[in-house]
């Protein structure tokens, strides 16, 4: 009995162990879930959150033999988001099946539309983070950076790197998104590309879209002008947005 006990006890201080910032936003059946995924993907510590938008926040974690891991979870949220997540699902063929229910099921759904969209990027050779694992409502992929300090965003890096080089490396991993993956972003901008070691790296797929959606042709159009704004107000020669699309196949 006392044995059961203690261990019981051991085992829960272990698990507390786990996060090295204790976060009061993790709700009881999330917090439950990291401690599966721990088990699950041999993970050792998780680190505060990098990032808290709106939707969804973002934790480093660390395994035992030392990979890094970026880990989405995703909140049972607004009724903004589930507007924004029915506009998303409802029209794309993958989803046509699925029945929503509640709210969690909803933020599920976004948490496995995300890893399918990383997959298919992956799949394609698409710059993007590799998807490692999907549980509830949580996304564990690729850690973008080094040691747990994540990588820049676009909008973040120097004057001095903002070039037509790597202009041309986003253009590019669009076309691939578009004409390998078949995949169009819809919410591409400088807040949703990391650039690590030169390379640009697309991120924040969930709300991305298979070409065949209603909006695609919408959304391309609408990414790469943010694209072109981005890049003309740090002087970059830019291509039309006409031309880069004579060369994708939607
Ligand atoms: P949202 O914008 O919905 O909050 P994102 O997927 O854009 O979610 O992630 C939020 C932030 O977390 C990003 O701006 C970036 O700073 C960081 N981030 C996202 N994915 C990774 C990753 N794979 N590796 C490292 N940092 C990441
Ligand atoms: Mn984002």
């Amino acid at each position: 009995m006392i044995d059961g006990k203690k261990r019981k006890e051991e085992k829960r201080i272990k698990d507390e162990d786990l996060f090295k910032v204790v976060d009061s936003t993790i709700d009881s059946r999330t917090y439950l879930s990291l401690i599966q995924i721990a088990r699950r993907l041999n993970i050792k510590e998780y680190y505060g959150a990098i990032s808290s938008g709106k939707e969804a926040k973002i934790y480093p974690a660390l395994t035992r033999d030392g990979k890094w891991y970026a880990v989405k979870i995703y909140y049972v949220s607004t009724a903004a988001s589930k507007r924004a997540l029915e506009k998303y699902t409802l029209g794309d063929p993958r989803f046509k099946d699925v029945k929503i229910k509640t709210t969690f099921q909803l933020i599920e759904i976004w948490a496995r539309k995300e890893y399918k969209n990383l997959a298919r990027l992956s799949e394609a050779g698409v710059s993007a983070p590799k998807p490692i694992y999907v549980f509830r409502n949580i996304l564990v992929m690729e850690f973008i950076g080094e040691e747990g300090v994540r990588a820049p965003l676009l909008k973040e890096v120097p004057e001095e790197a903002i070039t037509e080089e790597l202009y041309n490396a986003i253009i590019t991993e669009v076309e691939k998104m578009v004409n390998l993956a078949h995949l169009v972003h819809g919410d591409l901008s400088e807040y949703n590309i990391m650039v690590w070691d030169n390379r640009p790296y697309i991120i924040d797929v969930s709300q991305s879209v298979d070409i065949e959606h209603p909006n695609a042709l919408e959304l391309l159009q609408r990414d790469l002008e943010n694209i072109n704004r981005f890049f003309e107000g740090h002087g970059v020669n830019v291509e039309p947005v006409e031309d880069i699309l004579g060369r994708l196949e939607i």
